[in-house]
């Protein structure tokens, strides 16, 4: 086999790939999951949030009514900065939050996934620091390594990120000559952790990050699905200048419009408005007055109400199937959001057992997803959103004979 003078003989291409490319890697997991989306496997891999439950009759009125109306706005393109009228929408959102937002410092983007892709590509060169908790979002690790930042753990315990080992860490690359720029933290719910911030953390963990002049980027995807009491205050709205929010409709309307939103201050505001639209010109109109039209139309806070209570039923059918059924592992409870994090009992490695467990058709995803450095090994992400209750427990019983053939081994 006789290679191209550009590369490989499978890719010609394979020498013209930019370096950055390198850092993109497909998971590992990613052929399990075909199977593990069979409808016999009980998935408790994916973050998919349930929409059954959403009026979906009256709303498609509703959308024939806004395309009646506004058909020729919504099917054209826009501002790159995103439509007025659901950035208005936005800022009542974040109130829940206590967020005193501005419409003018919302950025609306292809779902706040694109939001982290312009943060890192306004933000990051190769080799700067991203500051992130131990374990973080897959999703927002695999943007950072494309940009060719490096992403450094730092830890949380049950109240959410630990300040002093976070100053720890800003202070040993401050030695290390390292350049640390941001620091990525999902406050609420966290995925995959189920942790969420208190409120003395969050301010200490704003003092800290200002004291090395370390921009936050605050991502809240699950602020509004919490189960017990209301939302804690976004730390957005304790440090306007030091913190980027990041928002998103996926978990408390419909992912499929891919609408989230970046709100931030003004400087950084306009440079992202600059990046969205290098990237794509603008949002889509057509999704954007999908999801203002819901909102104007519909009770959201009682449909959010309602998220919560089945989301809530969800969880406690997880942690208590769990408490039954797989005794000897640990486990966080969340109170909020869609993940529970459950170290396994010792000696078992999650990635290892995972074809196991295909095989007994559940899924979840291992641990070390959610690392940068390859750590997370004994633990696995297990989601509750998306099963019924009586799934999810059939769900664990089933890992729970996984699990205990493995400690037989
Ligand atoms: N951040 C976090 C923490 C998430 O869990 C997700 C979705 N899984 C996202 C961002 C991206 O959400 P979306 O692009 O659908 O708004």
């Amino acid at each position: 086999m006789t290679e191209s003078p550009r590369g490989t003989r499978l890719d010609p291409w394979h020498g013209s790939y930019a370096a950055r490319t390198q850092g993109m890697r497909a998971s590992e997991i990613r052929s399990l999951f075909a199977v593990a989306n069979r409808p016999e496997v009980v998935s408790l891999a994916g973050g998919m949030p349930n929409l059954a439950d959403l009026p979906m009759e009256r709303y498609a009125d509703t959308i024939a009514q806004m395309l009646r109306m506004h058909g020729s706005r919504a099917l054209q393109y826009g501002s790159g900065q995103g439509e007025v009228e659901l950035r208005e929408r936005i800022t009542e959102v974040m109130s829940l939050e206590a967020v005193n937002a501005h419409p003018d410092d919302v950025v609306v983007t292809t779902g706040s996934q694109q939001a982290l892709d312009l943060l890192a590509r306004i933000f990051l060169d190769p080799g700067d620091v991203v500051v992130a908790e131990a374990p973080s979002y897959v999703g927002a690790l695999g943007v950072f390594r494309a940009y060719e930042a490096d992403v450094v753990h730092t830890p949380m315990d049950d109240e959410g990120l630990v300040p002093e080992a976070f100053e720890e860490t800003l202070s040993r690359l401050k030695r290390e000559g390292r350049r640390v720029k941001v620091l990525y933290t999902i406050p609420n719910f966290q995925n995959p952790g189920g942790v969420t911030m208190s409120l003395a953390r969050r301010h200490a963990v704003i003092e800290v990050a200002r004291r090395h002049g370390v921009l936050i980027l605050e991502d809240d995807p699950y602020g509004l699905l919490s189960f017990d009491g209301e939302p804690l205050p976004a730390m957005a709205s304790i440090a306007p200048d030091d913190v980027v929010f990041l928002g998103s409709f996926s978990k408390t309307f419909a992912p499929g419009y891919r609408v989230g939103w970046a709100h931030a201050p003004h400087a950084i505001r306009e440079r992202l408005v600059l990046a969205n639209e290098s990237a794509i010109l603008c949002p889509s109109n057509a999704s954007q007055l999908s999801v203002a039209a819901y909102l104007a139309n519909f009770d959201w806070r009682a449909q959010i109400k309602d998220f919560r209570v089945m989301y809530a039923e969800r969880r406690d059918a997880l942690v208590s199937a769990l408490a039954e059924y797989i005794p000897n592992a640990s486990w966080t409870t969340p109170e909020g959001g869609f993940f529970v994090w459950v170290r396994l009992p010792a000696g078992l490695d999650a990635r290892e057992m995972l074809p196991r467990a295909v095989t007994a058709r559940v899924a979840y995803v291992p641990g070390t997803a959610f690392f940068a450095d390859g750590a997370g090994s004994t633990h696995m992400r297990l989601s509750f959103c998306y099963p019924t209750p009586e799934r999810i427990v059939e769900g664990v019983r089933r890992l729970a004979g996984v699990v205990n053939a493995e400690a037989d081994l």
